[in-house]
């Protein structure tokens, strides 16, 4: 007799754990879609957490209940349930940015025009820190152009630590940028400062550049995230990865997915360089986004003699391109001298780079 009431019970476990193992497939389910409904809620103005919403769940689970679950226990496992999906809404249960992680692990296209940053070759961005005077800007486009390179970077509103350092020639330098790249077919990146420029920004230039200083301007990224113009978003040198994505988060809950990440050096401890450059979130970001990953390796170094293998390091860790200071006399520029190539050291980084260039993800 024992020996039949032992066998019952195991039969009767067995088939409690293979309940158990539905029930947890269905609490996944829904899970993945609570995953999904939060931005859903917030882009359309609702709030996260909707008692009536819940009360009416409810009301509909207990009318269909026919036992031997009593409501009253129907309705502790349920609101335990909801709880649960609340805070994986609010507490990053799921991911905290949840559109920009949504899709892990793939490369998104960014079209720019007829190419595109991410999923493909390396891309080059270079340029000077700022633009200064439009002869030397088409010398160095020109030069560019013959080297291969498909962007032209330029400052022309610059964020300066000090009030009383070279701010940019501003909309004029602007429409310098944006005749250069006309002129010698070049893609035109250049960093917008003030979100009452971005319509003159739309229709000038190619990428929009969000620099380190304005990674946390959530009134900029929410403007930025009402148009579809490509956003290279620079992280702030002391943003950590998560807020970094939330930044991305503000362009992307807007519905401009048109965005490029840029790796640009975090402030530490250091001091021989400007910045350390962060070879981790290179990976991190290739692992837990589907966004593409440019290395500004200039202003990470701050300094010229090593940007050749910090370019060659982001390429294998995964880099969908490179920035690059490009100045025809750094010696005399109106910003960030050290960190500069003249057109003949550059020339060279050219050529060096181009066997690494060449053996990655093409
Ligand atoms: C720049 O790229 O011109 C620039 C100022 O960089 P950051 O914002 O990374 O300092
Ligand atoms: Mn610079």
């Amino acid at each position: 007799m024992a020996k039949k009431q032992e066998s019952d019970l195991q039969r009767i476990r067995a088939e409690l754990d293979g309940l158990n193992m539905r029930l947890l497939e269905l609490l996944n389910e829904r899970s993945l879609l609570v995953e999904k409904i939060g931005p859903v809620k917030l882009a359309a103005g609702h709030r996260l957490y909707d008692p009536v919403r819940e009360a009416e769940q409810l009301e509909r689970l207990m009318l269909a209940n026919q036992g031997p679950l009593s409501n009253a226990m129907l309705e502790q496992i349920f609101r335990s349930i909801f709880r649960t999906a609340l805070s994986q809404q609010t507490e990053g249960g799921g991911a905290r940015a949840p559109l920009v992680m949504e899709r892990g692990a793939g490369s998104r296209r960014v079209p720019v025009g007829d190419i595109a940053i991410g999923g493909g070759k390396p891309v080059i961005i270079a340029g000077p820190c700022a633009v200064e005077d439009e002869e030397a800007l088409d010398r160095v486009a020109a030069r560019l152009k013959e080297l291969g390179v498909a962007f032209l970077r330029g400052g022309a509103f610059k964020p300066r630590t000090s009030p009383y350092a070279f701010q940019g020639l501003g909309m004029d330098g602007i429409r310098m940028l944006a005749r250069a790249g006309a002129r010698h077919g070049l893609k035109v990146v250049t960093e917008l400062t003030d979100p009452a420029l971005l319509d003159e920004y739309v229709e000038a230039v190619d990428v929009i550049q969000v620099g380190t200083n304005n990674m946390f301007n959530y009134d900029l990224l929410k403007k930025l995230g009402q148009v579809d113009k490509p956003v290279l978003l620079k992280r702030h040198f002391a943003a950590r990865m998560d807020e970094w994505m939330l930044a991305a988060e503000y362009l992307y809950a807007g519905g401009n997915r048109n965005v490029v990440l840029c790796e640009r050096g975090i402030r530490t401890f250091e001091t021989s360089t400007r910045y350390s450059l962060d070879i981790s979130a290179i990976g991190l970001v290739k692992s837990s986004t589907e966004l593409p990953i440019v290395v500004d390796i200039s202003h990470a170094a701050g300094r010229r003699d090593l940007l050749l293998p910090l370019a060659k390091a982001s390429l294998a860790a995964g880099a969908d391109g490179l920035m690059v200071e490009v100045h025809e006399h750094p010696d005399v520029a109106m910003s960030d001298g050290a960190q500069q190539l003249d057109l003949e050291q550059f020339a060279q980084f050219m050529a060096d780079l181009r066997p690494f260039l060449e053996s990655v993800n093409a």
